[in-house]
């Protein structure tokens, strides 16, 4: 859709002959493009990796005569201008999914609202699955050609980074984001100032200033509070993600849905759609009845009029986890609201009223559900929990009648999938692979990649996960502080020719990260083989103020620290997606023990199995349609209820499929070190996720079944 209003500064100083890099820096285009980053790498790869892969320090950063060199050397030059030839033709096509298959859907654009998105690991907006599932939306409907414009915040401190000390204790930093050498454009008046557009509180107004990041096509908006003339308090409402503080987060999420719409209002969109991804932005409703109650609307009407072009997506299977507000806040902060719809106090209480044991509620789900005529979970599961839970909003429906549908999440392929594997898919798919990403057809074909083939692809990209924790570790053993246990603990005995599982996620205790180590001796005799050892490698942050999780790590790490596990259990600090995508690309068993139901979907999974990672998952969220008993395994059964008794059931079920069928299925080898009938199973994961879990099937998805109900 491509209506920047910002313009990319020039303050590189690069040879003429490679000079649009730094445009390339500016359009995050390049983090999906392995063709793209390799421009930078190859200047001076150890300096990218020094630099945590920010284009924009690097090109301020790397020696001229390394830029002088890359402008002489011809087979650079080559790759330069094919990338920058297939980046103009992407940027202007007119020949998208969209313009063919949905002309007039074409014309007005989604507005899409999320409190985070994970988009890169130098843009650190985004704390776990939803930002990243945000960001992956955004980079799939730049793809498509979908006419979509993202509104967010930019968080001045950015998500924690994550430091674990030596008894296991996460400390958290934060990282004050340095916007100049980010790929942040102010957005800015005619003037040439700052532009900027307000929300109202009852004893004052709040200015939020605008920044833009281009994803591809797709433009993404982000709002910053930290400009004159808000107070200091003020200045600090969009400094972090998740205020725990009650008047913080309700602040926050009136500056997302209300200044949401007026920051697309005054950039001049006029959506047809308003998607929200989670209840955070679900002031955008009463925003938008607002504008027609100005016009001259009553509000009944007003409400009626707009519901139709609202889309919500909840992602949240538990009531407690859903944002609701104590009605003393919602008198704080939003009481110059209702005479502005015409409504009495009661009668906007009501629009979202809800009953906690701790008293009455406004619940943002309530509001979101009640006045979106569209409405999704995430899963199949996860949608038949979300009917039941909310059936109380539609009191004469049956369960299976609340107008609650799912669409199942899926991950941007080309983010996360490792480049050798597409080197390998371009000759046995065929070049084009990636237009017919959700054929399935198409994926029949991965029989006929020679296993030794594939298997050199997956060893080469365990040999790089190792490798790459070597190298995180002795930077960090070198910076001090750094006691030789945990040198151990961050997989520095690791093996890359062991079979290696995978545990990598936020550490809320419904996923349970403990349930694999539940019986610490039984793990200790599996893992010690000495013929078939065993490694799992273990990342994930806490919430800070989130106490058991902080917890739930500490008891990992302790038995990380173990010396008797030979240092085949390994903790690594500060997951981010840059150390996802190495451990989703590099681990051989993706593990996930959720709670059932809790996991609404669950993302990472998917980005393992398209990489040739086999899923070993409890029966929740997407795993439950993807598993067909041939593409990786399960733990327990899809009965299972949260208790006690479950997760010992849940456990000794991970222990026998682990003992009896995962390692000796590794270490069945024939005549040349090949795991056959493992590359099998490999096969059988990558035919049936790849094409079904991709953001470009759930895009469409949104497209077909969604927004394209919401704009008639
Ligand atoms: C994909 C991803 C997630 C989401 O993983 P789940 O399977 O939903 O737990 C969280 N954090 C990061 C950094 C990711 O890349």
């Amino acid at each position: 859709m491509q209506i920047f209003r910002t313009r990319i500064p020039n303050h590189f100083d690069l040879p003429r002959r490679i000079d649009r890099l730094g445009e390339l820096a500016y359009n995050l285009w390049w983090t999906w493009q392995p063709n793209a980053q390799r421009l930078f790498s190859r200047i001076d790869h150890a300096l990218w990796e020094r630099l945590a892969h920010n284009p924009i320090r690097f090109l301020r950063q790397v020696e001229r005569a390394c830029l002088n060199e890359a402008a002489q050397d011809s087979a650079y030059l080559e790759n330069y201008d094919s990338v920058f030839q297939f980046f103009d033709t992407y940027l202007a096509s007119q020949d998208t999914w969209c313009s063919q298959q949905q002309p007039d859907f074409c014309k007005k654009p989604v507005a899409y609202f999320s409190m985070e998105y994970g988009l890169h690991e130098t843009l650190p907006i985004y704390s776990g699955g939803l930002g990243v599932l945000a960001g992956d939306h955004l980079k799939e409907a730049s793809d498509l050609g979908l006419p979509l414009v993202g509104i967010g915040f930019l968080y001045a401190e950015g998500y924690f980074s994550q430091r674990i000390s030596e008894d296991g204790w996460q400390e958290a930093r934060n990282n004050p984001l340095d916007f100049d050498k980010l790929p942040f454009l102010p957005v800015m008046n005619e003037e040439g100032q700052p532009f900027t557009i307000s929300v109202e509180f009852p004893d004052r107004s709040v200015a939020l200033r605008l920044w833009e990041v281009r994803v591809g096509r797709v433009p993404l908006y982000l709002m910053d509070s930290d400009v004159e003339p808000n107070n200091e308090a003020d200045r600090k409402l969009t400094s972090r993600l998740y205020w725990s503080d009650l008047n913080f987060r309700i602040s926050q999420e009136v500056l997302l849905g209300v200044g949401g719409v007026r920051a697309l209002r005054a950039l001049g969109y006029n959506p047809g759609v308003w998607h929200m991804n989670e209840g955070h932005a679900a002031f955008l409703i009463l925003e938008r009845a607002r504008e027609m109650v100005a016009s001259g609307y009553p509000f009944e009407e007003a409400i009626a009029k707009t519901r139709v072009n609202n889309v919500f997506t909840t992602h949240t299977p538990v009531s407690a986890g859903n944002d609701e507000f104590p009605l003393w806040l919602i008198d704080k902060y939003l009481s110059a609201l209702w005479p502005e719809l015409g409504l009495s106090r009661d009668q906007f209480v009501d629009l979202a009223r809800n009953q906690q044991s701790w008293g009455e509620t406004f619940s943002m789900g309530v509001l979101a559900l009640r006045f979106s005529d569209r409405r999704n979970g995430v899963s199949e599961l996860h949608g038949r929990v979300a009917r039941r839970m909310w059936n109380f909003l539609w009191p004469e429906a049956d369960e299976d009648d609340v107008p609650i549908t799912y669409v199942t999440n899926g991950v941007h392929t080309s983010t996360w999938m490792a480049r050798r594997l597409g080197v390998l898919y371009d000759h046995y798919l065929g070049g084009d692979w990636l237009d017919r990403l959700d054929d399935p057809e198409l994926w029949n074909r991965v029989d006929e990649i020679p296993p030794a083939e594939l298997w050199a692809v997956r060893i080469h990209l365990k040999r790089k996960l190792v490798f790459y924790m070597l190298e995180r570790t002795r930077r960090r053993w070198m910076q001090g502080g750094f006691h030789p246990i945990q040198v151990i603990a961050s997989g520095a005995l690791l093996d890359p020719y062991v079979l290696t599982i995978g545990f990598a996620r936020r550490f809320a205790t419904y996923k349970r990260a403990g349930l694999v180590l539940s019986d610490l001796d039984r793990v200790l005799e599996l893992i010690n083989r000495p013929n078939r050892p065993v490694q799992i490698v273990f990342a994930g942050k806490a919430h800070p103020a989130d106490e058991p999780g902080k917890h739930l790590i500490q008891e990992v790490y302790r038995a990380v620290k173990k010396a008797e596990n030979g240092g085949r259990l390994v903790f690594l600090e500060d997951y981010d997606m840059n150390l996802a995508r190495y451990l989703v690309q590099g681990v051989d068993v993706w593990l996930n023990t959720p709670r059932r139901p809790n996991e609404a979907s669950g993302t990472s999974g998917m980005k393992a199995a398209l990489n040739g990672a086999l899923n070993f998952s409890v029966m929740d969220g997407w795993w439950r349609e993807a598993y067909n008993g041939h593409n990786g395994w399960v733990i327990g059964d899809d009965n299972g209820l949260q208790s006690d008794a479950q997760d010992q059931a849940d456990a000794q079920s991970l222990y026998a499929t682990l003992e009896n069928e995962i390692i000796p299925l590794y270490y069945d080898r024939d005549a040349n070190d090949l795991p056959l009938k493992w590359i099998e199973r490999v096969k059988q994961s990558l035919r049936t996720v790849t094409p079904q879990f991709s953001t470009r099937r759930m895009v469409k998805e949104y497209v077909e079944r969604l927004y394209l109900l919401a704009v008639k």
